[in-house]
């Protein structure tokens, strides 16, 4: 099978696939959840998904509670990454449940899937530390990003 690079990694079909299950999760939380994909992470990958999160503004919600996933398609790697404000909140296996369910879709080339699955359960638990408010902005763009 040949490598598809980041940016023709998803089909325009599949990129609104992941883009309404990101619109369906925040309907409950304030939460902000976003997906990038690049080619290759050639650092530590949760570091770099920290850059990556910083470098998308997803470190100025009001809540700090933005989650990013990000994969680097080439190098097979992913990172669920939450900021502060969620962090501070719920345990340190918070995300390592979502990353669980998510894997084995992965594995399975079901990328589209795993993300939409991992969204889903992020908005759910997301929910029990930051309702959705009346007021609710959408702080972050719902589109997936490349680079
Ligand atoms: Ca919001
Ligand atoms: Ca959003």
């Amino acid at each position: 099978m040949s490598e598809k690079k980041a940016k023709d990694f998803f089909s325009e079909a599949e990129k609104l696939a992941i883009r309404d299950a990101i619109v369906a999760a925040e309907k409950n939380t304030s939460g902000e959840i976003r997906v990038h994909v690049e080619n290759h992470c050639k650092n530590d990958a949760v570091k770099h998904a920290e850059k990556v999160f910083a470098r998308l503004k997803m470190n100025q919600t009001a809540e700090r509670n933005g989650v990013l996933f990000y994969l680097a398609v080439l190098d097979r790697t992913f990172v669920i990454y939450g900021d502060a404000g969620i962090n501070e909140k719920v345990p340190a296996d918070f995300w390592d449940s979502i990353r669980d369910q998510m894997l084995p879709l992965f594995k399975a080339q079901q990328f589209t899937q795993g993300l939409c699955t991992g969204i889903r359960l992020a908005g759910e638990k997301l929910e029990e530390h930051f309702p959705h408010q009346e007021d609710d902005k959408d702080e972050l763009s719902n589109e997936v990003s490349f680079s």
